[in-house]
């Protein structure tokens, strides 16, 4: 899990080196900031463009509709894509977003049991 999302980061990094010129500096730079910003997919609530995300087969939650068990299971609203903070692990602008008292996660320093916590890098 952990190595496929260091391979799509390394992939990413190489991606401006391999692709051809003469194409719009706009999409690049679009594509660039999606791919930094770590976020919760909106359709099955795995991260977004991780191996889980919208997997076929998945298990629906009932109550949430997005796949049961993911990180944004019952957390986050159908459709609606969420970032996630790369600080805490949280999503983004929300009331425990990097606050003061969270519970440290050992392995990865984000804030335990946030969705981002052993999912994202922290940054
Ligand atoms: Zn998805
Ligand atoms: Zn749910
Ligand atoms: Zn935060
Ligand atoms: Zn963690």
């Amino acid at each position: 899990m952990k190595k496929a999302l260091i391979l799509v980061l390394a992939l990413g990094l190489a991606m401006p080196f391999l692709g051809g010129c003469g194409q719009g500096e706009d999409q690049s730079a679009v594509e660039k900031e999606s791919q930094a910003t770590p976020a919760l997919c909106g359709n099955c609530g795995q991260l977004k463009g991780s191996d889980s995300c919208c997997q076929d087969g998945a298990e629906t939650c009932s109550g949430c509709q997005l796949a049961k068990g993911s990180p944004g299971c019952c957390k986050i609203t159908k459709g609606e894509d969420v970032a996630l903070c790369s600080g805490c692990g949280q999503i983004k602008g929300s009331d425990v977003c990097c606050a003061d008292t969270a519970e440290k996660c050992d392995k990865c320093d984000l804030a335990k049991g946030s969705p981002g916590c052993c999912e994202i890098a922290k940054k």
